[in-house]
């Protein structure tokens, strides 16, 4: 039976795996990592073009199915284990120091996606590019580009370590059993260094996080409630018009770069 509650949603269709490796740059130099691997049928995949594939599952159920069904497989390691609690830097790190690249691929559990992706990101793990199967929603909001709909604090959040893309939308059909969204493949290639040049990241991510607290609200009203006790609001203005930035401007609007100027401007303020 499958658990609903470990976002239990297979694919089957081979085609897909195939054409996502295809987008996710793997070959027969790549270490995989993927990430709930369920029933194998990406692992094998793997196993079959990458040069090798490291399992993480959860489900303890479905590790002996994996090791039998990929027994044939020298290039596999299953391991049972939770990715938010595995050690990821000790398990790159030993995959990098003995393979050209390390890639992460994957048809992520959809109620943990955002948690797998910025732990990964954030631990500044050697690895090349990460490629999951997620909500298609979610993929569009952490691709997204300055004013649209999607744009938001994910996107930046996402877009400060990689550069996203999304190579393939995928119907629910191809899902046993169907989930109730469409999903995407989600691109995501590692940046040496990021876009930008931040004084303080946390600050940063914060004022990113306070211009989008309300969407439809100006960025001086946003900031003003961030800065309240702190700073008034004439003085906020100030420091807006002194980067040439419109205080009437929302958080959607503004570039990666330019909340880099507001953040690195209000660095020393708060
Ligand atoms: N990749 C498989 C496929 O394409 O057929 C199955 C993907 S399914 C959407 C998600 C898988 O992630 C399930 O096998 C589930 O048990 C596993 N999983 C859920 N939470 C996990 C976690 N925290 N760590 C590792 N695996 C997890």
């Amino acid at each position: 039976s499958f658990k609903k509650s470990l976002g239990q949603n297979f694919l089957v269709d081979v085609n897909i795996l195939k054409n996502m490796l295809h987008h996710a740059g793997i070959t027969e130099d790549t270490a995989a990592i993927e990430i709930g691997p369920g029933i194998g049928a990406l692992t094998e995949q793997l196993a079959i073009h990458a040069h090798s594939v490291t399992a993480l599952e959860i489900d303890q159920r479905l590790v002996p199915i994996l090791k039998k069904e990929l027994g044939s497989y020298e290039n596999v390691t299953v391991l049972n284990e939770d990715v938010l609690k595995a050690d990821m830097e000790r398990i790159v790190h030993e995959l990098k120091n003995r393979s050209k690249e390390v890639r992460v691929v994957a048809n992520l559990p959809y109620y943990i996606t955002t948690p797998i992706l910025m732990k990964l990101l954030m631990d500044r793990l050697p690895f090349q590019s990460i490629t999951v199967m997620i909500q298609k929603e979610v993929a569009e909001r952490m691709s997204a580009s300055p004013n649209t709909k999607s744009y938001g604090s994910l996107s930046i959040a996402v877009q400060y370590y990689t550069e996203a893309s999304i190579p393939m939308i995928v119907p629910k059909s191809v899902f046993v059993p169907q989930p109730n969204v469409d999903s995407a493949v989600l691109h995501l290639e590692r940046r040496e260094k990021p876009p930008v040049d931040v004084k303080n990241e946390d600050f940063f991510f914060e004022i990113v996080r306070a211009s989008f607290k309300q969407r439809r609200k100006t960025l001086m009203n946003n900031l003003g409630s961030f800065f309240k006790g702190s700073l008034e609001k004439p003085e906020i203005r100030e420091v807006l018009e002194g980067i040439g930035i419109d205080p009437g401007r929302r958080g959607e609007s503004l570039t990666m770069e330019e909340f880099a100027t507001l953040a690195n401007a209000f660095t020393y303020q708060k």
